[in-house]
């Protein structure tokens, strides 16, 4: 199979499995060097990245500056985390104000679903989306998938339960799409309130409590999403963490636990288990430098391979 990856990176939609095994080997390398002591290569040098964070961000937004840095690139780093910057127009306005130092990439985070989009047809420049909304958060998927390949060697025929707000969830969506492709079975499951209807269109299947949960290998906890709820979709936070709450109880020793972060400490996870050997929680975040470099250098520096190979 072709590797497919285009000049943007929206969605896990825009990558077939040989696109997304291309990155993750290509973060192996990137891996190694993050290991030495001096974590830098030169392979975008003298090239600009901009990375627009519309949106709080701890791990996504200093993953991306540290994985630009480490290639040689010149970052320049945006945050309008509670500015009232919410019409399309004025997006459209900073973008291409941005445009004019002739970025290679512009990395997006937005509180709005297809703002990546939308982005990559104000500019010439790469977009990759950083999350955008309820949407899509694709290289989350790509870090989840490469964290599981090193621990499990492959995804194919593993079954991987998705807990929680699944309707709020980005993150939700674009692992569905990465673990499904990758040859895992995924199962969601959550209050039916916060299962968004016909998800199972996406390849998985939908559950409305977390009877069967013993038969799953990866246990992937997504976040209680407040700020992104306008009425209440529980009844209460104790209800939610008595029904759906993963604690020790409800996970075995040899289950695998993920999350993206933040967690909510007793609501979504109980303590015991956020600490134990068995969460990966760490091994996600410490992937995403990796993971980043290589999405940034395929899409900027591994194009002409592409263009050739085509
Ligand atoms: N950090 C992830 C995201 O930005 C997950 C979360 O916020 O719950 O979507």
């Amino acid at each position: 199979m072709t590797a497919h990856i285009g000049r943007h990176l929206i969605s896990i939609d825009d990558l077939d499995r040989a696109g997304i095994e291309r990155i993750l080997d290509r973060a192996e390398s990137f891996a190694e060097v993050s290991g030495r002591e001096i974590k830098k290569v030169p392979a975008l040098r003298g090239r600009t990245v901009v990375n627009l964070f519309y949106e709080s961000s701890t791990r996504t937004s200093s993953s991306f500056e540290l994985a630009a840095k480490r290639l040689s690139a010149d970052v320049v780093s945006i945050r309008s985390a509670g500015s009232s910057v919410d019409k399309g127009e004025s997006l459209k306005d900073t973008v291409q104000t941005l445009s004019a130092y002739d970025p290679a990439a512009i990395v997006i985070r937005s509180p709005h679903a297809g703002a990546a989009g939308l982005v990559a047809g104000w500019t010439p420049a790469s977009v990759v989306n950083a999350g955008d909304g309820k949407h899509e958060h694709p290289t989350q998927a790509l870090l989840d998938v490469f964290t599981l390949r090193r621990k499990l060697g492959a995804l194919d025929g593993v079954n991987i339960w998705i807990v929680g707000d699944v309707l709020h969830s980005r993150v939700a969506r674009s692992d569905i799409l990465a673990f499904t492709r990758m040859g895992a079975k995924v199962t969601v499951a959550g209050p039916p309130t916060l299962l968004p209807r016909e998800i199972e269109a996406l390849g998985c299947a939908a559950r409305a409590t977390l009877d069967g949960i013993e038969q799953a290998d990866v246990v992937y906890v997504l976040r209680m999403q407040h700020e992104r709820m306008r009425e209440a979709f529980v009844p209460s936070l104790r209800e939610y963490a008595a029904r759906y709450q993963i604690s020790s109880a409800r996970l075995r020793a040899d289950q695998i636990l993920m999350h993206p972060g933040p967690v909510n400490r007793g609501v979504e996870l109980s303590a015991d288990v956020i600490d134990s050997p068995q969460a990966l929680i760490v091994d996600q975040v410490k992937a995403g430098v990796a993971v980043r470099m290589a999405v940034l250098y395929e899409l900027l520096a591994g194009a002409p391979i592409l263009a050739a190979a085509a």
